[in-house]
């Protein structure tokens, strides 16, 4: 090993200690910073030394890998799911069951909790993560490796002693506290909130960037051990076990040695499991003895030696004093109720989502009714019903409201849309300091010194009434610093921060417009395609659908767009300003030419691509495909299981064979 490899291989052992240290013991040792530092150098090595590169590198934590599909792959053990309990009485004839199976053996159990994510499975060979999939139908599932590489959580490289080749299953978890930040700001920006922490946990799994998915925290909780010589003898060693390898395994786990023990563990984290960290919906009971296990087996279904125990969702009532109304970035109308305080699922309600007039309509809910709140899988409380028996006789219907709580436009509702809607976009408050939210938000224009507490305070006294105005604040220094709040150096930071924003590449400023519909992908579709705003805004509804992704409605919302003479004279105030307004190409990573010129021959089984995504990328920088290799070829990338004669061939004639991260590398 020359010297860079091992300052290379050190660095990383170095920096997965650290990781395991933070993300697994919780007691870092060296500073976030430090760490940072660290990682840099290791990714400058690894850039300047591509030679080096592993997929499983520290530095693969920041994600990088865009999936455009997701490849459906056979499990090597099939998952299966877990039959429920929702009483004792259930439970006690489960284990009346599973004696007469074990022939009145005694039976040892060990309960955990029942986390509510996303299950996966992650393959481990010579103590490194080679792949992670989807429970899927249970035979097979979707590869997300790519993805799963960035949660921390997850050893890339095990400790200590490891079976050669295993599974490892567990639950991805999304922390409710992360949940309902996340949550509050989509709301703010008039985006639909996530119905719960499990689906966001699904479909963070499930996007196609994986560097989004590295800024999620996503968490990790493994509870399963599958393999040949796992060389344990209990679920319980088997926790233990995994645990020393480097995993993360909830705590949360006793072990009893009859079902009443089991209903203790039961009735305690009933009402205690409201202060963990992550949602839970359930105690999983398991039989400890892994020779028991064998001899229960499995039905079609489930596994005969566990079974799951449903804790109830809490439900209350309380008096609904008010309906409220809030009106979101979009225009969107949401019905809030305000509840009487009431003590649910460990946290103090007061509000709860009512969704849309029609959900109004159907529960027939009235201010002043009594009614049932119910948290269940949903950490947005919401009202399931109401107490007809203690209904006023003089309650009278709920009329949605008609007119905009907060500019008093008429609200319209679309034909097969739930929600309603304010249309005066330009004149609504919340929307326009929505609008300007979006726009100096982190993935628009990234204007630091700016919140919405700020806007809010300049949008009160005048200063600003759309984005185009934040250009002109410079000139207005004065009435900055006589702001309550706006000191010397706020200021400063704000204008400074705005004038960085004139930096800011085009398919980003295309996204700030927040121009409805066009997210941050549509917005880097219509970018590269287009290639600047004055062809965007003269393309026809045709040559708008024509570009990948883009659908009528989005066509349709751009053509708009760029009909409202308000739009155009905020577009010019920006354009005047210097605002990027045209693609740099040379920005781009993903309409580049690198590899034009250059003829590919694709063969063997990758890591993060199927062998079809891989050639369309070599397509996608330029690149030619040839299915055959001769003198002409310029590139072989391997995979694994690449055939013998082609590798031959390759060196005879002396075609370049390059791995797949060296390929990766070459078009970044
Ligand atoms: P269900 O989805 O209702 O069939 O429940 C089975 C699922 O519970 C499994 O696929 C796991 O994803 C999940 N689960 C959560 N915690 C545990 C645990 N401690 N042991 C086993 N399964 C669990
Ligand atoms: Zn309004």
């Amino acid at each position: 090993m020359n010297s860079i490899e091992s300052k290379i291989q050190a660095l990383r052992e170095e920096l997965h200690q650290h990781n395991y240290n933070y993300y697994i013991l919780d007691k870092p040792i060296v500073s976030d910073y430090e760490f940072d530092m660290k990682l840099k150098e290791l990714q400058d090595l690894e850039e300047k030394y591509p030679e080096f590169a592993d997929s499983n590198s520290p530095t693969q934590r920041v994600g990088g890998y865009v999936t455009k599909k997701f490849n459906t792959i056979q499990h090597r053990n099939r998952m299966y799911s877990l039959d429920n309990s929702y009483s004792y009485e259930e439970l006690e004839d489960y284990e009346k069951r599973i004696k007469k199976l074990v022939e009145d053996e005694d039976i040892e159990y060990v309960c955990e909790l029942k986390y509510d994510g996303a299950s996966i499975s992650l393959s481990y060979e010579d103590g490194k993560l080679t792949q992670a999939l989807t429970r899927g139908d249970g035979f097979q599932g979707d590869d997300v490796t790519a993805n799963i590489r960035t949660i921390k959580s997850i050893p890339l490289i095990l400790h200590g002693d490891y079976p050669d080749s295993f599974d490892i299953r567990g639950e991805i978890v999304f922390p409710n506290e992360d949940f309902e930040k996340l949550n509050n700001s989509r709301i703010k920006n008039g985006e639909e909130p996530y119905a719960n922490p499990r689906n966001l946990a699904s479909g963070t799994l499930k996007m196609q960037d994986s560097k989004e998915v590295a800024r999620r925290p996503l968490e990790c909780l493994l509870y399963f051990l599958v393999g040949e010589d796992i060389s344990v003898e209990s679920q319980f060693d088997a926790l233990e076990k995994a645990r020393s390898m480097g995993f993360k395994v909830p705590e949360i786990s006793e072990k009893f040695k009859n079902i009443e023990g089991v209903k203790g563990f039961i009735e305690k984290w009933d009402t205690k499991r409201h202060e963990l960290k992550y949602e839970t919906d359930g105690v999983v009971i398991k039989v400890n003895s892994l020779s028991q296990q064998e001899e229960l087996g499995y039905t079609a279904k489930a596994p005969r030696w566990a079974i799951a125990y449903k804790f109830k969702a809490e439900q209350k009532s309380t008096v609904l004093k008010e309906i409220t109304y809030q009106v979101g970035r979009t225009g969107a109308v949401t019905p809030v109720a305000n509840l009487e305080a009431v003590q649910l699922a460990g946290t103090v309600v007061k509000r709860a989502s009512l969704h849309n007039a029609d959900q109004i309509e159907k529960l027939d809910i009235r201010v002043g009714d009594t009614v049932f709140v119910e948290k269940g899988g949903e950490i947005i409380p919401k009202i399931i019903g109401v107490d007809f028996s203690k209904r006023h006789t003089d309650s009278s219907k709920t009329e949605y409201i008609e007119t905009c709580p907060e500019c008093g436009s008429e609200l319209v509702r679309k034909e097969n849309e739930a929600q309603h809607y304010c249309l005066n976009s330009y004149n609504c408050p919340p929307q326009i300091k929505g609008k300007i939210e979006h726009f100096i938000s982190r993935k628009a224009m990234d204007i630091d010194g700016l919140g919405a507490e700020t806007i809010d305070l300049l949008f009160s006294v005048g200063l600003i009434h759309n984005i185009g105005d934040l250009y002109d604040l410079k000139s207005k220094k004065t009435e900055l610093l006589s702001l309550d709040r706006m000191a010397e150096k706020s200021v400063n930071n704000l204008l400074e921060g705005i004038e960085a924003s004139k930096n800011i590449e085009f398919e980003k400023v295309l996204f700030a417009l927040g121009i409805r519909y066009v997210g941050e992908t549509v917005a880097k579709k219509l970018a590269r395609y287009f290639k600047s705003i004055d062809s965007i805004c003269n393309a026809t509804f045709e040559e708008l659908v024509q570009v990948d992704e883009i659908g009528e409605r989005i066509a349709e919302s751009v053509i708009s767009y760029f009909n409202d003479n308000r739009n155009i004279e905020i577009l010019n105030v920006l354009k005047a300003n210097g605002l990027n307004f045209v693609i740099d190409e040379s920005e781009i990573d993903g309409s580049s030419d690198v590899l034009s010129g250059k003829t590919f021959v694709v063969s063997g089984v990758f890591e993060n691509y199927s062998r079809n995504d891989l050639k369309k990328e070599i397509e996608k920088y330029g690149g030619k495909i040839s299915s055959s290799i001769s003198k002409k070829t310029d590139f072989l990338v391997a995979g694994e299981k690449m055939g013998p004669s082609k590798l031959e061939k390759a060196n005879k004639l002396e075609v370049k064979i390059i791995s797949e991260p060296e390929f990766v590398e070459m078009i970044r």
